[in-house]
């Protein structure tokens, strides 16, 4: 370990590695301090997901069958109606891999391209000269140490230890996530008494928030149910799904729990000699809760910026570092946001209404549900479909107006929010003014925890 370095990194999964390697490829000198060890990182869940294209798109190291990190891959990914009767099938291409082998794989991506990686490294807060960070104090195998930096990264998960340790005048939020704000998820492992072909597909009850998905060879099937609020609601919601949905008979062999960030990103991703990435910045898909790509969009991003604010040995300042948030807002940062805002109420329906929508195509229709997080591609005739079934479920007592009311109300809400973000300030100067009505938006939107409705 040397003294000092352009780039000290707090976390070294899947946000760390990334940007490690971005930055080490340019040239930057990089540390990552990481406080676990190889063999306790990322063990918080065994088996997660990431799309082939994403892989692809961000260069990420690439897995096989047999390599002892690859689990499966899958393209069919079903939608069902809350009774099983209505599925609508799309399709995807997804990697299943064990997190724990993955991350030391990204890792060592990183160290390739030269950055140094130390384990067992346990920051404990920043150093600042002028006011300005300028290193780490941080704990190796028990012992201080200190290192200086130019660019300090916080990649350490949702606890976002480096963000939440800055001074209150740094320009940073320092917001914990508290229930309200994270996605409950419980994972059972399922063995079939008789595996049939269609449960060991990809397949997604909107209504439950549960998802059936292949497994690693320890199970046929993983059974996920998300949820805000508490594990309590999520498992009411699984029991209500064993009433409604005809699965064949499984045992669980083992479970997992976990929580994953459900509140909008932070507002500014830098401040001077600074940057948050990952769940630490809230970056997670807000249709599902998943944050080891999510984050990539930012990232690559961060790393172009960065690069040029530090060129010739320069400090990278809050202004140099603003493209960040500007570009990132103009893209998927608004897409995000969006979609966050209206899922706020989307879900918040009865069983009969969600049931009656599926039937008719309409709202979940194929054409919509494909389109989340996407581009739409959604034509007047889907709209002017979805009002008929709209009017025809509440003539028909299948729809309480005060249901679609909300929903509609919500979508409203989030095309505000995208317009807002549309307008991101090109500099700091225009911040503080945005901020305020970025506020009062949110305020108005307010979360899933919200809206969750009793069952
Ligand atoms: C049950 C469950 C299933 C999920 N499934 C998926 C999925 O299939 N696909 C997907 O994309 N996402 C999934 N997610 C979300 C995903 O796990 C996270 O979004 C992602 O891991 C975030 O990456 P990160 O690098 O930002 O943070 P993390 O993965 O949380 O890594 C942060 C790192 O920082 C380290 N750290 C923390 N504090 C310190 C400190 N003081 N000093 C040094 N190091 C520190 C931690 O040890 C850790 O290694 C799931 C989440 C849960 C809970």
């Amino acid at each position: 370990m040397k003294d000092f370095y352009d780039v000290v990194i707090v976390g070294a999964s899947s946000a760390g590695a990334y940007f490690a390697r971005k930055m080490a490829e340019r040239g930057f000198s990089v540390l990552v301090l990481e406080k676990e060890t190889p063999e306790t990182l990322s063990r918080e869940y065994d088996v997660f997901h990431m799309g082939r294209a994403e892989m692809a798109r961000y260069g990420l190291p690439q897995v096989q069958p047999g390599d002892g990190v690859y689990c499966f891959a899958f393209t069919d990914d079903t939608q069902y109606s809350p009774y099983g009767q209505h599925a609508k099938p799309g399709k995807t291409d997804v990697i299943g891999m064990h997190k724990n082998g993955y991350m030391l794989r990204m890792d060592a991506w990183a160290e390739e391209a030269g950055a140094e990686i130390l384990y067992g490294a346990c920051y404990n807060d920043a150093l600042y000269e002028n006011g300005r960070i300028s290193g780490v104090r941080f704990t190796l195998d028990g012992a201080p140490a200190q290192v200086g930096c130019r660019l300090l990264a916080d990649c350490s998960g949702k606890q976002a230890v480096v963000r939440r340790s800055l001074p209150d005048t740094y320009g940073i939020e320092k917001f914990a996530l508290t229930a309200r704000d994270v996605f409950f998820v419980k994972l059972r492992y399922i063995k079939f008494e008789e595996p049939m072909e269609r449960w060991l597909k990809s397949q997604f009850y909107l209504f439950y928030k549960i998802w059936i998905a292949p497994s690693d060879d320890s199970a046929d099937a993983i059974l996920g149910v998300g949820s805000s609020c508490s594990y309590e609601v999520g498992e009411k919601f699984y029991q209500l799904f064993c009433k409604n949905v005809r699965t064949p008979p499984y045992r669980v062999v083992r479970e997992e729990v976990g929580t994953t960030p459900y509140h909008r990103a932070l507002y500014s991703f830098v401040a001077d000699g600074f940057i948050a990435m990952g769940d630490a910045a809230c970056l997670t898909k807000p249709n599902n809760g998943e944050g080891t790509t999510a984050a990539l969009a930012l990232e690559e991003i961060a790393a172009d910026v960065a690069a040029a604010a530090m060129q010739g040995g320069a400090y990278p300042t809050r202004d140099a570092l603003w493209p960040i948030n500007k570009r990132y807002n103009d893209g998927q940062g608004k897409e995000f946001a969006m979609v966050l805002a209206a899922f706020a109420r989307a879900v918040s329906h009865s069983i009969k209404m969600n049931d009656f929508l599926y039937a008719h195509d309409a709202i979940f229709s194929k054409k919509i549900i494909g389109a989340v997080g996407g581009s739409s591609g959604i034509g007047p005739g889907e709209i002017a479909k979805a009002v008929f079934f709209i009017l025809y479920g509440m003539a028909t007592g299948n729809i309480k107006p005060t249901e679609i009311g909300g929903m509609l109300l919500g979508g409203v809400k989030a095309v505000r929010v995208l317009l807002h973000y549309a307008r991101y300030p090109a500099n700091p100067a225009g911040f503080p003014a945005w901020v305020k009505k970025a506020d009062r938006l949110w305020d108005s939107v307010g979360q899933m925890a919200d809206y969750q409705i009793e069952i």
